[in-house]
C-alpha cells in the first residue's frame, strides 16, 4: 500500500500551485547573476533551486520523511556567491524559515538512485524543467510525480505558459484535470480521439532551439504518418501538455546513444497524458518503465500523441533507431 493517501494528493497540488506561482513572479525580478551554468554546462537559476528547498520541505512537512529523486542539489549553485544570495532572499520572501541546515536537507536528499520497485512512495521532481525557457520566455514548467513501486500514481505539474497558466494534475485510475493557476474551477483534461482528416496536418512538437537538422527530422516523423506535418516549439514536459491541450498531436522524446533519459523530465508527463486518454509508449508499443532510479535507462522512446497517430510514429523511430545503429526496444527485431 502506498504511504500516501490517494485522498490527500490534493495537498500536494497546493504545495505545486505555490511552487508555480512564486517561480512566474521571481521571472520576472531575475537578476542575471542568479543565472549560472553547472558543471555539465546546462543552465540553473537561483529560483530552480530555492523551488526546490521550498517544495520538499512542504510535502516533508505534510507527508513526513519519503524517498526523493530530484534534479537539483548542493552543487547546483554551490560557489557562486550571487545566486546563492539570490535563492536565500527567494526563500525569506515565500516565507520559508527553515535556515541553512533545512536548505541543505532539501539539496542533500534528492540523490535516490536505486530502483524503485517495491518502494511504497517516491517522489520525482524538477523544480523547473525547461530552465533554458524560463529565462528566455519560453515554456518550462515545475513537475513534481510520484511513483509506488516504480510506477507513477500521481504527477502535478505547473504550466504558467499554457491555458493563461495552469496546473495539470493526474492520479492513476482517475483521469487528469486542469486548474487554473489564478483560481477558479478545475476542468477534466481530455485528449483528442478523433482520426485526423485527409490532408490534415499533424502537429508535431520541437525544441525551441531545434537546429535545421532536427527540424528537418521532426518533419519527416511526421509525414511518415502520410500527413503534411507543422511544427510547434516547446521543450520541458510542456511539450506533453501542449499534447494534452490538443496543441499538438506529438511529442516525443528520443534517447539516441544516450544512457536514457532523465526520469524527472518525463515521469509525471507520462501519468498525465495517459491518463488524458493520450498514447504513450516506446518505439516497440511497449510501456515506459520509471523504475529504474534516476534514468529511464531501458526505454529507446517516450512517444505521447493523440489521434491514433501513436503506433505510425513508434513505428518510423524505430526504423530509424536501426537505421541510426542504436540497440532496439525489447519487442523489436
Ligand atoms: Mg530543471
Amino acid at each position: 500500500m502506498p504511504v500516501i493517501d490517494p485522498d490527500d494528493y490534493d495537498l500536494a497540488c497546493e504545495v505545486m500551485h505555490d511552487a508555480t506561482n512564486f517561480a512566474v513572479a521571481a521571472r520576472r525580478g531575475l537578476p542575471a547573476d542568479a543565472i549560472v551554468q553547472k558543471s555539465d554546462g546546462s543552465l540553473v537559476t537561483a529560483v530552480d533551486v530555492a523551488l526546490q528547498v521550498f517544495i520538499l520541505t512542504r510535502l516533508e512537512a505534510i507527508f513526513g520523511e519519503i524517498p526523493v529523486v530530484a534534479e537539483e542539489d548542493m552543487h547546483s549553485i554551490g560557489g557562486k556567491p550571487a545566486a546563492e544570495a539570490h535563492c536565500r532572499a527567494l526563500l525569506r520572501a515565500w516565507g520559508f524559515d527553515g535556515g541553512e541546515s533545512a536548505i541543505e536537507r532539501a539539496l542533500s536528499c534528492g540523490g535516490y538512485a536505486g530502483s524503485t520497485r517495491g518502494m511504497d512512495a517516491v517522489w520525482v521532481l524538477d523544480p523547473i524543467d525547461g530552465t533554458q525557457g524560463f529565462v528566455d520566455g519560453d515554456h518550462w514548467c515545475p513537475c513534481l510525480a510520484l511513483l509506488s513501486d516504480g510506477e507513477p500514481v500521481f504527477a502535478c505539474n505547473g504550466h504558467p505558459t499554457l491555458r493563461g497558466g495552469a496546473l495539470l494534475s493526474a492520479s492513476r485510475g482517475e483521469g487528469a484535470w486542469w486548474y487554473p493557476l489564478a483560481g477558479g474551477e478545475c476542468t477534466e483534461a481530455e485528449v483528442s480521439q478523433e482520426p485526423l482528416a485527409a490532408g490534415e496536418s499533424v502537429c508535431v512538437v520541437g525544441p525551441a532551439r531545434a537546429t535545421p537538422n532536427q527540424i528537418a527530422v521532426r518533419r519527416a516523423v511526421g509525414e511518415s504518418t502520410g500527413h503534411p506535418c507543422r511544427l510547434v516549439h516547446s521543450d520541458s514536459q510542456a511539450k506533453y501538455a501542449h499534447v494534452v491541450a490538443g496543441l499538438a498531436d506529438v511529442a516525443y522524446s528520443r534517447r539516441g546513444g544516450g544512457p536514457g533519459k532523465y526520469i524527472w523530465d518525463h515521469a509525471g508527463g507520462i501519468l498525465i497524458a495517459r491518463e488524458a486518454g493520450a498514447w504513450v509508449a516506446d518505439t516497440d508499443g511497449s510501456d515506459i518503465d520509471c523504475s529504474q532510479g534516476r534514468r529511464l535507462s531501458v526505454n529507446r522512446a517516450v512517444i505521447c500523441a493523440a489521434r491514433g497517430v501513436g503506433p505510425l510514429i513508434a513505428k518510423e523511430l524505430a526504423a530509424r533507431d536501426l537505421a541510426e545503429g542504436f540497440v532496439p526496444a525489447r519487442g523489436v527485431r
